[in-house]
């Protein structure tokens, strides 16, 4: 007979681990699916074969790991479920995720799926109705399985067809973490994320901005949104500038680095060389002005801002030389440095 095979949903937090590792006891080969998108884990994307090796050298555990971006964007525009307190739509979000994973199965060979839900663990996605809710909208009630909580639910088609030993599967519920901690030290597993940690959408500052980029009357239009706009918009200080600018501000030398690398065709990248300071990108500055006029009005704009949050020269002049980068073309602008009077209505 050949082995039975398994998807379990992985965030990297305990619960999907002790989810995968009860399963895989029953001797059922269980390979995780890691989904990533620019509001959570977008950086393994850039080191993927290191991220598999650290979980299978941490946990024993296969992963794989899965760009969701495009689709992600689309639902976070109108989920059925609204939103939980910042702009994290958690029961959106676990319908998407079980039902992208449940459309793998037949690539894996996998019988079923599994997730480290447990009910009652948090308020607005673990509740019992919500989990019938998960199952139900995601499509997935005969192939979805909870062993952290199984025993506390109504046999799931996997425990009736005899693939999986209801007997060996948990009965955890609550906010309480203390079993989840026990059985991590009897799997010798004792370093693993804090929970909830690493969604921006759940972040009270971070969210906010991304709820007005899906506002209608931001600067980018919804049909015009991609991966690097998100990207964008959680780096360093954001401006809307008067004649429709999209700026970003670098705040360190990380966010610097950032946006260099983010930066596309048609941005314009703005910078001091005679000093130290913020790396400034106006977001499609070749094609979203009217005319000239506005164009270089922003760009002097950004130029003062650069020179505004860069190292003062003591007993020097207040002006710099800032190196704007467009469409292959570098210019020079000597700006002064911006009042922060005048930019502090800009701020996004
Ligand atoms: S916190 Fe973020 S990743 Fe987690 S369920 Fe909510 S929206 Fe999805």
């Amino acid at each position: 007979m050949s082995k039975v095979k398994a998807l379990s949903l992985f965030s990297g937090g305990l619960d999907s681990i002790l989810a995968t590792r009860v399963v895989m006891d029953q001797g059922i080969e269980v390979t995780a699916v890691k989904f990533v998108s620019p509001f959570f884990d977008y950086e393994i994307l850039s080191h993927i074969e290191g991220y598999c090796q650290e979980v299978k050298d941490k946990y024993g555990i296969n992963v794989v790991v899965v760009d969701i971006s495009k689709g992600y964007l689309e639902m976070l525009r109108n989920p059925a479920y609204g939103y939980g307190k910042n702009f994290n739509p958690c029961v959106d979000c676990k319908i998407f995720m079980v039902n992208r994973a449940k459309k793998m199965l037949a690539e894996y060979g996998a019988s079923f799926l599994i997730t480290g839900e447990v009910i009652g663990q948090r308020p607005m996605s673990q509740r019992r109705d919500t989990l019938n809710v998960i199952s139900r909208d995601s499509e997935s009630r005969s192939v979805l399985l909870r062993p952290l909580c199984a025993k506390l639910m109504s046999p799931t088609q996997p425990e009736e067809d005899g693939l999986v030993d209801r007997e060996k599967l948990l009965n955890f519920s609550g906010r309480g973490r203390s079993r989840q901690i026990a059985l991590a030290a009897e799997y010798g597993i004792t370093d693993f994320p804090s929970p909830a940690g690493g969604c921006v959408l759940a972040d009270p500052i971070l969210s906010r901005r991304i709820e007005n980029f899906y506002g209608d009357n931001f600067v980018v239009k919804y049909e015009d949104m991609t991966v690097t706009d998100v990207l964008l918009l959680l780096v360093g200080r954001q401006f809307l500038l008067p004649n429709g600018g999209w700026l970003m501000l670098g705040r360190d030398e990380r966010d610097n680095d950032k946006l260099e690398s983010i930066c596309e065709e048609g941005d314009a990248l703005l910078g001091m060389e005679e000093r130290p300071g913020p790396i400034a990108l106006l977001r499609r500055a070749s094609t979203c002005y009217a005319d000239d006029a506005a164009q270089q009005g922003d760009l002097n704009y950004a130029a003062g801002l650069v020179v505004r949050y860069g190292k003062k020269v003591k007993d020097g002049p207040q002006t710099g030389e800032v190196i704007c980068t467009l469409s292959g073309e570098k210019k020079t602008i000597i700006a002064e440095p911006l009042a922060d009077e005048i930019s502090r209505e800009w701020m996004l």
